[in-house]
């Protein structure tokens, strides 16, 4: 078992109340780690530590190209220890350790994007209007960044925060979630090593009511940087007020994809399961909602079942395991009452729809991938996001209707849509309000490429050089070489 500590200016230490909490590994519920359980005063210790190393420190005053190269070394670090965090980030969430691998590639790629854009900013020069005056636009860091993510994809999700708030020469508190703290431990870990100076990176765990509410209030916190659902991320703008942080919020998703009876069809089906079954479903931008049109709809759905039918659950570190169990025992409850509410509301389970009965999963948060067909708009499962195995199809006739049914979401945070019409590719891009829109495809994302919701699925954007602007400030320099009196006051 791991015996881990939380990282605050420069220092591995208990929580100052000395309580520690247990991690699980969701396959066995067996105890994989114990750590610190931090609270408000542990997080008021490290914004202090934080904000003393962007106000005081030698950080944010490098050499972009210096900062740069820290990152790089970070990126390298990460992918000498690929194994190793992919390995902590199965036990800790349960996922096929193949996808953790991915997860690591990634992440050392969003390490060297932002270490290579930290010395791209070229700032502008403005004509200015007034004679013998330059007037120039700087980018400055923003301050001290609190960081708050979710379980799902512990460190992708921290990484989108990490890299380009010390790119653009922020300091950080990280608060990962308290159920899913390991790789944020070593990535910190790995951040002494790669020489970032004590205070530039801190290292808080514990519960979101806690430290993440510590983190939002805090005057001394600049910037709030949020991935996870929309009724937590709706607190953390009341909290946010306190002081007019600045906030990037990622929330939650209810994702559509659209099959046209012109796809093509053995594509869209494969891609339709790739869409909501990896990590057991618990993905942001899962397409968990189908819309299929009637001409195809019945042979659509029957091509899914036989294929879910043979999914092959298990643990994440054995060969041919192709879906883990779900995060925890809460989620596991959330995830099969959402499934009895849809048969409540009408819906016809086509195969899942319970938990396995192999005894070898009887320990674990498994449950089975669920197809439920019959559904239509206004039921709970296709509207709210249930974050598991479970896919949904809706019948539709005209693209007019299902443009209008998959935009009637609170969500809007990705949508995709399969069709072989390059006119309707046009008009169906245009028309969906989601923050990326995929064509016969789905689930891509890439660090090049901002990301981010319309309406409720967030603010801001992550990733791509916008993901670095979220961690800036802009300032004007107006300077007049010239100056004259006024003279117009008392004159
Ligand atoms: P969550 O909102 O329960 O928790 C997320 C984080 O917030 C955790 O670290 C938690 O400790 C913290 N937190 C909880 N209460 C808090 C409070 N009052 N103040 C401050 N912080 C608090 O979400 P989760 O269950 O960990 O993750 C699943 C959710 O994350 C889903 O809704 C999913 O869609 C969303 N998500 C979104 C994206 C995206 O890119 N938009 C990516 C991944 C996950």
């Amino acid at each position: 078992m791991l015996r881990k500590q939380m990282y605050i200016n420069g220092e591995w230490v208990p929580a100052r109340s000395g309580a520690t909490v247990n991690i699980i590994n969701p396959f066995d519920q067996s105890v994989i780690a114990e750590v610190p359980e931090g609270g408000r005063e542990d997080a008021q210790v490290a914004i202090a530590a934080a904000r003393d190393a962007f106000d005081n420190g030698p950080w944010p005053h490098l050499p972009a190209a210096e900062r740069g190269e820290a990152v790089r070394r970070l990126a390298d670090l990460i992918a000498r220890d690929r194994e190793e965090l992919a390995r902590l980030e199965s036990l800790d969430t349960g996922k096929t350790v193949e996808e953790s691998r991915w997860d690591m590639d990634d992440i050392a790629g969003i390490f060297r994007y932002y270490a290579g854009l930290a010395d791209k900013d070229e700032g502008e020069v403005i004509a200015s209007p007034v004679p013998d005056t330059t007037s120039v636009v700087v980018r400055e860091p923003i301050g001290v960044c609190g960081q708050i993510s979710p379980w799902n994809y512990p460190l992708l999700q921290a990484a989108w925060k990490l890299a380009p708030a010390l790119a653009a020469g922020c300091t950080v508190i990280m608060k990962p979630s308290e159920i899913t703290p390991l790789t944020a431990v070593k990535c910190v870990e790995l951040c002494e090593e790669a020489g970032i100076p004590p205070g530039v990176v801190n290292l808080v765990l514990g519960p979101g009511s806690k430290v993440g509410a510590e983190l939002s209030e805090n005057l001394d916190v600049d910037l709030i940087s949020f991935t996870g659902g929309i009724v937590t991320g709706k607190r953390i703008i009341q909290a946010a007020s306190s002081n007019v942080k600045k906030m990037a919020l990622e929330l939650g998703g209810k994702n559509p994809n659209l099959v046209f009876d012109d796809c093509d069809f053995d594509l869209a089906v494969d891609y339709a399961l790739n869409g909501v079954f990896f990590h057991a479903g618990q993905i942001c931008s899962a397409g968990t909602r189908l819309m299929v049109q009637e001409g195809i709809h019945d042979r659509f759905v029957a091509a899914l079942k036989e294929r879910i039918d043979k999914i092959k659950l298990g643990n994440g570190f054995d060969e041919g395991t192709q879906m883990g169990p779900v995060i925890s025992k809460e989620h596991l409850e959330n995830v099969s009452n959402y499934v009895e509410i849809a048969r409540g509301e009408g819906a016809t389970v086509l195969c899942g729809g319970k938990r396995p009965d192999d005894p070898a999963l009887a320990d674990g948060f498994f449950y089975e991938p669920t197809l439920i067909a019959d559904c239509r708009h206004e039921m709970r499962i296709v509207q709210e996001e249930h974050f598991g195995p479970i896919i949904t199809v809706e019948k539709f006739s005209t693209e007019e209707e299902v443009v209008r049914l998959a935009n009637d979401t609170v969500y809007g945070l990705s949508a995709g849509f399969w069709t072989r019409d390059p006119d309707r590719i046009h008009r169906v891009s245009k028309a969906l309000r989601f923050g990326t829109v995929w064509v016969n495809d789905f689930n891509v994302y890439f660090v090049q490429a901002p990301w981010g919701g319309y309406k409720q699925s967030g603010l801001g954007r992550e990733l791509g050089k916008m993901g670095l602007e979220e961690y800036q400030e802009v300032k004007h320099i107006y300077q007049n070489h010239a100056t004259q009196e006024i003279g117009w006051f008392g004159k």
